[in-house]
């Protein structure tokens, strides 16, 4: 790790921003998927154990962006909906945390209620991005957050990949500025993949859009992945530009170039590219009643490809068999409906049991990581990333601003 953690410098009484990840789904009030908040809990219980006056901020939602939506159409616009109170809740009810809400992430109440602060206390700050200077960047409204910060902390891994005033621009403003732990193994575990993998290494890549992967498609090719396999909708862009047919199913035409494109680069590079050899189709007037399962050729232009087929479990199953690393993002198929989750359940299965057998594995993405969930196997997967969209750009070999916007050691 080559950037300063929150265990390298000393935090005794000092006002420590904590820039967590609470952006967790919530229902009627009642959070319903706490994966996010336990993962922050190690920073915060270390925080406190060393005596910090330890101040929480984070984003839930696109408030702004929705309330302008809702205007816009003239639909109503549920301001509780965007409030972390829930999550003050849910952490009050956590022995050994002291812990208080603030209305506000900015401004003289919250400067009050900081001021008031013991060693050991916890705040949690209101929704960052109810100012708009969240999202722009403001340096002027990065600046009123750093107002109460003597060391800030990054323990936001899945908003990494943002530039934002809570994960970059408030690093202008505070001295010390250094990863929390949740960071730090995020970080180890995705810098290993990418840059010294035990191999083989194999990738997973699925969902709807190849657009949305094309980097990261290209950054494992070009770092010698052993095997890449491709499912979910993004594989018909690749079968649609060999010429075959594939019916109503999800398929991007103006990628079609790009996909010959991957196609040959995995070959050049000596990178196994697997594509599914069979699917599970439904008919596009009968949606409801016709599932089956077709080899990849006998699609006609009138039937959808939902998921993945029985060959194409198998195929997969055996390209994981054996493997050391595994990285794994997106769905096999549109897994929300039932039948089409078996083929990404299968792969969630065939994953845990690879990491049985001594891979690394490491699920990211909302998607893939529910599918991990649903099947009960979160506890065989060595790493599930918090982050999406930060996973895929870090292996993509991108930099992620709220991470070098860090202290380096
Ligand atoms: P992404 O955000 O690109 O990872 O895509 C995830 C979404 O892709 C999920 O909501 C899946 O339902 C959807 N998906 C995956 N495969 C298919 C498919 N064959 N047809 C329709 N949707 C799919």
């Amino acid at each position: 790790m080559l950037k300063k953690t929150i265990k390298d410098i000393d935090i005794k009484g000092k006002r420590v921003f904590i820039r967590v990840d609470f952006n967790v789904p919530i229902k009627d009030g009642v959070i319903a998927d706490d994966t996010r908040i336990l993962g922050a809990l190690p920073t915060i219980r270390y925080a406190v154990g060393q005596g910090a006056k330890v101040i929480l901020a984070s984003h839930l939602g696109r408030p702004l962006k929705d309330k302008k939506k809702a205007e816009e159409k003239g639909l109503p616009y549920d301001a509780a909906k965007y409030s972390l109170k829930p999550v003050f809740e849910y952490l009050s009810k956590i022995d050994g945390l002291n812990v208080a809400f603030a209305d506000d992430c900015i401004g003289d109440a919250v400067d009050a209620k900081v001021a008031a602060m013991k060693d050991g206390d916890v705040l949690l700050l209101e929704n960052l991005r109810l100012h708009a200077g969240e999202e722009k960047n403001d340096p002027e409204f990065a600046k009123q957050l750093a107002a109460n910060a003597d060391v800030y902390v990054n323990d936001a891994f899945g908003t990494a990949h943002r530039a934002h005033a809570s994960t970059e621009g408030i690093t202008h403003f505070v001295d010390d500025c250094v990863a929390g732990l949740l960071m730090e193994k995020e970080l180890n575990f995705l810098g290993k993949a990418l840059h010294d993998p035990e191999r083989p290494f194999v990738a997973i890549l699925g969902g709807a859009k190849v657009s949305d992967k094309i980097p990261v498609i290209e950054s494992l090719i070009k770092r010698k992945v052993d095997k890449l396999l491709i499912g979910g909708a993004m594989a018909y862009t690749f079968f649609k530009a060999q010429g075959f047919t594939v019916g109503k199913s999800l398929c991007e035409d103006d990628m079609m170039p790009k996909a010959l494109e991957i196609e040959q680069m995995a070959k050049d590079a000596g990178v196994e590219l697997l594509l599914p050899t069979d699917h599970q189709v439904v008919d596009s007037y009968d949606p409801l009643h016709s599932a089956k399962t077709i080899p990849i050729a006998f699609t006609n232009t009138g039937l959808v490809g939902l998921d993945i087929g029985v060959e194409t479990i198998a195929i997969f199953e055996k390209a994981l068999e054996g493997a050391k690393t595994i990285v794994w993002n997106g769905p096999m198929g549109m897994f929300e409906e039932k039948p089409f989750d078996i083929g990404t359940i299968a792969i969630a299965e065939a994953v845990a049991r690879a990491t049985e057998a001594g891979a690394t594995s490491i699920v990211g993405g909302g998607d893939s990581v529910s599918a991990v969930n649903q099947a009960g196997l979160e506890d065989k997967i060595t790493h599930i990333s918090t982050g999406g969209g930060a996973t895929l750009e870090f292996l993509a070999g991108d930099v992620l601003p709220g991470v070098a916007a860090l202290d380096d050691k």
